[in-house]
């Protein structure tokens, strides 16, 4: 994750207080956006105060961009960290007709769907101006 922050790449979204927003390469959930410390850091107690206060609200600020695109039944925050421990948050908006509704997106397998350029940069087009909007 430390290498991904250092570089924006054609998933970037944006970049926030203390961290920075890419789009999940597998769009099979529509949405799922990725949302990584831009320090690294393994757990929310090695941040100061601060940071962990401006962290929550950068994935606030993404969760409501990403709830006025997609209108979800219902967003899900996580933060593991087993495979790479760097602080990332997966958002993902869990939709109407989700295969899976009641369980984290892991339990659903699936081949990875990835966009192709065009559909790309609309997504992450459509999450910037949303991340933008006045609230
Ligand atoms: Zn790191």
């Amino acid at each position: 994750m430390c290498e991904q922050v250092a570089g924006e790449g054609d998933h970037f979204i944006a970049d926030l207080a203390v961290s920075r927003a890419y789009l999940n390469r597998d769009q099979y959930f529509p949405g799922w956006v990725f949302v990584i410390l831009r320090r690294h850091a393994e757990e929310l107690y090695d941040l100061t105060a601060g940071e962990r206060a401006a962290l929550i609200e950068d994935v606030t600020d993404m969760a409501r961009a990403l709830a006025a695109v997609y209108r979800p039944v219902k967003l899900n925050y996580e933060l593991l960290g087993n495979q790479v421990p760097h602080i990332h948050w997966h958002l993902v908006p869990r939709l109407a007709g989700d295969p899976d509704p009641r369980w984290p997106v892991w339990r659903v397998p699936h081949d990875p769907a990835p966009l192709p350029p065009g559909p790309l940069r609309d997504r992450l087009e459509m999450v910037r101006r949303a991340l933008a909007a006045p609230r």
